[in-house]
């Protein structure tokens, strides 16, 4: 499979070297230039995660270096627990499910994704290759996976540039806390202004040279494409109950636009539902108005604190000849007081604690079925809850237990260095820490 990138339809590359480069030479994001098609009933209800990603991959490998080793690749990465429960709704019992994506080392679906493009990029690295630095901007959990998936993996060092104090004290902590070849900086500025100076780096040959410059972003392809596998084994398991609603919390739209794939690359996918904060430059866009991006809201919801979600440029080339807004793909906006009223409703009605971005699905989908949606429909969970005490805690007026794996991290001492918002001060940083 060949891979292009979304500004030059010249350009022609490879996978491994994509995943190497993060972001296209010309800036644009590397895309595959054709998409698999599976049969609705390809795989078994019942295979696991690791078999239904290595068939699922297989096309998008095939003829690379990484080819033989997909498979070993997927079994190491992406054995997580994947619980898919059915939901109790309010007041209806149309059926839905929830897809607990947050049980991996950090507890968000990102573990999934950045422990698959870690695992692909140790593969490609050879004695003599020269030292990496995996350069990534997070509003929160993004640099957690992303640093768990390398730390001490030979031949990396991670960089995790995240906006000073708009995350939350557990994510702050556990940014800083791996230590060894993860360094974390703590940016005077927002999420967007971290994400620029990712690009800008990223887009800067001389850095790229010098530092060994790469991506594990969710503008990496490598991110996105093992997200797919957990929506094709979704809608396997649940494909006798017809094809699936999705809804599925959404900030940069990585995870969702995995799920859009899955869908036209022939899995039972019906609607995908994308359900963002108080940040509404997708629902904006879905109601018809022209995509405007613009500076991120801070919201309760802060992984989804995203004004200008850079794979909206992926998604807008997928649909090049035709439009995004005629792709069964609805967008909608969940403010603040919806997310606490969600979360105290789930914990007083179901007993159920959810954090504040899959509260947003939630909240989506009691309000697709107040209008008489029935759908089958399933419901993306991305973060444990416990990343959000501070937000959920007062709200349930319990104490939420830490995942183990949480508990650890969290036990270990934390640092970040404090970085201004220029390309200057990010090429002293990295200089200064080799
Ligand atoms: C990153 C994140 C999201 C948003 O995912 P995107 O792929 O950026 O749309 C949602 N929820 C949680 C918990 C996250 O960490």
């Amino acid at each position: 499979m060949k891979f292009t990138s979304t500004r030059d339809p010249k350009l022609e590359s490879g996978i491994t070297e994509a995943l190497e480069a993060g972001l296209a030479p010309d800036g644009g994001l590397y895309v595959p230039t054709a998409l698999p098609r599976f049969d609705a009933g390809a795989f078994q209800p019942h295979i696991s995660l690791p078999e239904c990603a290595t068939e699922v991959l297989a096309p998008f490998f095939d003829g690379s270096a990484l080819a033989e080793r997909l498979g070993a690749i997927c079994r190491d990465a992406l054995d997580l627990p994947l619980p898919i429960e059915p939901l109790a709704t309010t007041d209806r019992d149309d059926p839905a499910w929830m897809m607990e994506l947050f049980h991996g080392p950090t507890a968000a679906f990102k573990d999934f994704a950045a422990r698959f493009l870690a695992r692909s990029l140790g593969a490609l690295r050879s004695e003599s290759s020269p030292p990496r630095t995996v350069l990534v901007a997070t509003s929160g959990d993004t640099g957690a996976a992303v640093a768990a998936a390398f730390h001490r993996q030979p031949g990396f060092r991670v960089v995790i540039l995240y906006p000073d104090g708009r995350v939350s004290g557990r994510q702050a902590h556990q940014l800083g806390a791996f230590g060894d070849n993860v360094q974390a900086f703590r940016v005077e500025g927002s999420f967007d202004d971290c994400q620029r100076l990712a690009k800008q780096a990223l887009g800067n040959p001389a850095m790229v040279e010098r530092h060994g410059l790469t991506s594990a972003n969710s503008i990496s392809i490598g991110r996105l494409l093992p997200q797919i596998s957990y929506y094709a084994l979704a809608a396997a398991r649940l494909a006798a109950s017809g094809p699936l609603d999705v809804v599925v919390p959404t900030g940069n739209l990585g995870n969702a636009l995995a799920c859009i794939l899955a869908r036209d690359m022939g899995f039972p996918i019906r609607r995908v539902y994308l359900a963002t904060n108080a940040n509404r430059t997708l629902p904006d866009y879905f109601s018809g108005a022209d995509y405007r991006g613009r500076a991120g809201l801070r919201t309760l919801a802060n992984a989804m604190d995203v004004g200008d979600p850079s794979n909206f440029e992926r998604l807008a080339w997928f649909y090049r000849d035709t439009n995004p807004r005629d792709a069964g793909i609805h967008a909608q906006s969940i403010d603040d007081n919806a997310i606490k009223a969600c979360i105290r409703r789930e914990y007083e009605v179901h007993g159920r604690i959810v954090c504040p971005h899959t509260a947003c699905a939630l909240e989506l989908l009691s309000r697709l079925r107040a209008e008489g949606h029935r759908q089958p429909t399933l419901i993306a969970a991305t973060a444990h809850p416990a990343k959000f005490e501070t937000v959920i805690e007062p709200i349930i007026g319990r104490r939420i237990p830490l995942p183990p794996a949480l508990d650890d991290l969290l036990k270990r001492p934390s640092h970040a260095e404090p970085l201004a918002p220029g390309l200057d001060a990010l090429q002293q940083a990295l200089a200064a820490n080799p």
